[in-house]
């Protein structure tokens, strides 16, 4: 008898834990995946679950994870009223779901229960497929930076700067454990040089950095298509290259995109990145110090003529630049806004050398370091219905709106009249 029991017991029990819907697993030990295990679990159909708060208790936290068991199920996911996402919330922000990690979709349904202190998301159909990946906001794992310098390598106007090695390398993060306990290995900091090497002549430097902060993802999307455009055939890419040095590193803070923090880096959870670019500051910031020395040693310090630090967040408000006022007054801000009309101008004081040297943000180092005449900080919203192909098109128009500072407006007018009269094409 009791062997039959036992028997029946062991049959029954995998068929219970599935109709209590406990098949579904969660994983977030993967570049650039976070979320609180202790705070997620699965209940019938429902999916409760967190994310570590590593920055800004109650601020808006990078979530990013891989669920399996999900076919054939329509799952609703609920997340506490704490989860913040910047003044929006969550009332008009919307999670994304992935069956590859290549193409991400809005869920279908999402709504603010303010009432039971939830916050709830759901499709309308059934996952058809079994591993589902879900994330707040587009994920841009440090892969993809390795993968997109490993493709620009072989490209003909890309070139090691005077700090990177043949692979486009100018150092290694310190890599380390995460506060959940994953491990995060040194990570490859990258330096890259594009430029028309046929083309001689004096050129303007500009300098490009993103990934300062770790979970604004939506800033190396609009530097990958901002840099696809820059090697491109595209007429302006080619007069920009012919012109113009473009010193690049794309991932600031690999430490902190690959461990899913919120904004600090792995050496430094609840350090602010972008506060340290000073040289006392970042002497114990491993990835930070690389950069900023690569970036004086690659410029030579001094005449740089434009400087962009992609960053970007979460919120229903426009898209915007943080720069100082002048600017507002270059062909630059004129063009960007032409393709970016809803571009908003959120004016900064970068002169204030004192004032800003405790602060120790990146364009304070721009302009006191490598002489930038125009720096700048945009930052790009993560909003319902704007996906990956979104920001990649607007790095394109940076770099169409740098071409009419640092190509068209330096013509002659002689030149530009011609251009401009219609009759002469
Ligand atoms: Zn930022």
């Amino acid at each position: 008898m009791k062997t039959l029991a036992h028997l029946l017991l062991l049959l029954l029990i995998p068929a219970a834990l599935g109709a209590a819907g406990s098949d579904i697993r969660f994983y977030h030990d993967f570049d650039n995946g976070s979320l609180l295990p202790e705070n997620t679990r699965a209940e019938g159909d429902t999916v409760y679950f967190d994310g570590p708060d590593n920055f800004n208790p109650g601020g808006w936290k990078w979530i990013h994870f891989r669920m399996t068991g999900a076919l054939d199920r329509a799952l609703k996911f609920e997340i506490g009223n704490h989860y913040a996402t910047g003044s929006g919330r969550l009332d008009d922000l919307v999670f994304v779901y992935s069956h590859d990690q290549i193409r991400w979709h809005f869920f279908d349904e999402a709504a603010h229960h303010r009432d039971e202190g939830v916050y709830r998301f759901f499709n309308n159909e059934p996952f058809a497929h079994d591993t589902v990946w879900v994330s707040f906001s587009l994920p841009y794992p440090h892969g993809r930076v390795a993968n997109l310098v490993h493709f620009l390598r072989s490209n003909i106007y890309v070139f090691p700067t005077p700090s990177s090695d043949r692979r486009l390398v100018i150092g290694q993060s310190a890599g380390g454990t995460t506060d959940t306990g994953r491990t995060v290995p040194p990570l490859d900091l990258f330096g890259l040089k594009i430029t028309d090497g046929e083309a001689g002549g004096e050129k303007e430097k500009v300098v490009i950095i993103s990934g300062v902060h770790a979970n604004e993802t939506l800033g190396n999307h609009v530097t990958e298509g901002l840099l696809l455009f820059l090697v491109s055939e595209e007429p302006e890419a080619v007069e920009l290259r012919q012109n113009v040095e473009f010193f690049v590193y794309p991932m600031v803070n690999p430490d902190g995109r690959y461990g899913g923090y919120n904004r600090g880096g792995v050496q430094h959870p609840r350090r602010d990145t972008n506060r340290f670019w000073h040289e006392e500051l970042y002497a114990d910031m491993k990835e930070i110090q690389t950069v900023g020395e690569a970036m004086k040693r690659d410029t030579g310090g001094d005449g740089v003529a434009m400087f962009f630090d992609f960053h970007s967040w979460s919120d229903t408000r426009p898209h915007f630049v943080i720069a100082e006022a002048h600017v507002r007054d270059t062909p630059f801000w004129t063009r960007l806004t032409e393709f970016e009309p809803e571009m908003r101008f959120s004016a900064s004081r970068y002169g204030d050398e004192e004032a800003l040297r405790e602060a120790g943000r990146s364009t304070w180092f721009a302009k006191h370091r490598l002489g930038a005449r125009h720096a700048m900080t945009p930052e790009t919203m993560f909003r319902a219905g704007e996906n990956i192909d979104r920001y990649r098109r607007m790095g394109r128009h940076f770099g169409l709106a740098m071409y009419a500072e640092l190509v068209e407006s330096q013509r002659s007018p002689a030149a530009r009249e011609r251009e401009a009269e219609p009759a002469s094409r």
